[in-house]
């Protein structure tokens, strides 16, 4: 990709080998999993009960629309897709590889990381995670 990864969410990891995953945390008392590093559970308000976890990198839609404008350079139409991880949370992102029009409820998607085309002033790039459809064992 050039230079180093820089994550453009906060929980995005990039490892030193430039491999990413999807960091989250869940509470130790209720279950409740979050995307990032949280200190208070919002579910149950348990205090220090946060522990990392890595999100999956697979789930389901829940949600989606076809996004027909957007800012000048981004192409359209484009699917912004609400996902179910297995095992929590729920995330938003970019639905790519597929045509709107096949886009369903529940269809099986993975994540992917994807190198967002813009640089940070030092001119490494931004990673970014989308979806892009998989079977139901996970694979394209
Ligand atoms: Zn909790």
């Amino acid at each position: 990709m050039g230079g180093a990864p820089r994550p453009a969410v906060p929980y995005i990891h990039v490892a030193a080998d430039g491999s990413c995953a999807l960091a989250g945390s869940r509470c130790e008392a209720c279950g409740a999993v979050y995307a990032g590093e949280r200190e208070v559970c919002a579910a149950c308000c348990a205090r220090g009960r946060m522990r990392s976890i890595a999100l999956a990198t697979q789930g389901r839609v829940h949600t989606f629309t076809t996004v027909c404008r957007s800012f000048p350079g981004v192409p359209v139409p484009f699917v912004m897709a609400v996902v179910d991880l297995d095992g929590g949370p729920a995330l938003r992102g970019t639905l790519a590889g597929v045509a709107p029009q096949a886009v369903r409820f529940g269809m099986r998607v993975r994540v992917e990381f994807r190198d967002s085309g813009q640089r940070d002033a030092d001119g490494n790039p931004w990673i970014a995670f989308c979806f892009v459809p998989a079977t139901e064992d996970g694979q394209r």
